[in-house]
């Protein structure tokens, strides 16, 4: 039996036919399977929107957490032990709409996460609104008359917050994603894997054939060094005919729990906890 089908479970997902979720799910596992990690050393971390489900289909441990929360999640099991593999999934809503926030400040961190972000461009579990990233005057079901605000750029704004590992994908390019997913796991801090992924029931503009026709891989550029941050940052304002695809930006710097004096040696989970007297706390509540 390969690692593949010990990956996998009896349950069949239950997003659209051809979704770009699809993609994202079967380059996680092929990169897992890859990368050889024993299934008991591997979290994932989810949000809320059609991308959370995506543990309930890869056979290792797994928390559906609340929307935008998905990083304070994973941020937490990793302090918690360093020593698993943890990799953060959510949408471009959940990650970059409610939980800007924590996606700033996990970068800043060096926390020793991958965080994948399935980004379409739009609200697919409740039926297409805009999204943070929905191209301005992209007409949706809550903008009518077209998105009135600029989409966030999560590649620039990961780069200006120190992020030690920046890359985008496409959910039409397995091979490529799967390769992106195991540098994003081998990285040592924290990793963003953006990720184009088509929603073909609620976005009509940013299909799979819209984005076949514009992207180019950065590994593919002579000239490109991806540990510039500045010509990063020219890349990652590049939208419209062409959009970059690989790794814009890699750093290296001690991540946050290395920094960590109480856990940087030994995982909090294996702390000696049976030498710690409690009795006076109790006291008080007699
Ligand atoms: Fe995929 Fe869109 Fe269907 Fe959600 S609604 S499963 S993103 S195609």
């Amino acid at each position: 039996m390969t690692n593949f089908e010990e990956l996998s479970t009896e349950d069949k997902p239950t997003w659209c036919p051809g979704c770009g979720n699809w993609g994202i799910l079967n380059a996680l596992k092929n990169a897992l399977v890859q990368l050889n990690l024993p299934k008991q050393n591997v979290l994932i971390v989810s949000g809320i929107g059609c991308s959370g489900h995506l543990p309930e289909w890869i056979n290792t441990y797994a928390f559906n957490s609340l929307h935008g929360r998905t990083l304070p999640i994973a941020s937490a099991a990793k302090l918690v032990n360093h020593e698993l593999s943890v990799i953060a999934v959510g949408g471009d809503g959940d990650g970059y709409g409610i939980g800007m926030g924590h996606f700033i400040h996990a970068m800043r961190r060096n926390i020793d996460i991958t965080y994948i972000v399935h980004d379409n461009q739009i609200y697919g579990l409740t039926t297409g609104q805009a999204s943070p990233t929905s191209e301005k005057g992209f007409k949706t079901k809550s903008t009518p008359h077209g998105s009135i605000e600029i989409p966030v750029n999560p590649i620039a704004l990961a780069i200006a917050s120190d992020a030690t590992f920046v890359a985008r994908g496409f959910a039409g390019d397995l091979p490529h994603l799967t390769k992106l997913i195991i540098e994003g796991i081998k990285h040592k801090g924290f990793a963003l894997i953006d990720v184009l992924q088509p929603c073909v029931s609620f976005n009509t503009l940013n299909t799979f054939d819209y984005f076949q026709k514009r992207v180019y891989k950065l590994e593919n550029e002579k000239k490109y060094d991806n540990t510039n941050k500045i010509e990063a940052f020219k890349k990652a304002l590049e939208w419209g005919d062409k959009i970059p695809i690989g790794i814009f930006f890699k750093s290296e710097r001690k991540t946050y729990e290395e920094e960590l004096p109480q856990i940087s040696k030994t995982p909090m989970v294996k702390h000696k906890i049976d030498n710690i007297d409690i009795s006076y706390l109790m006291e008080e509540f007699v």
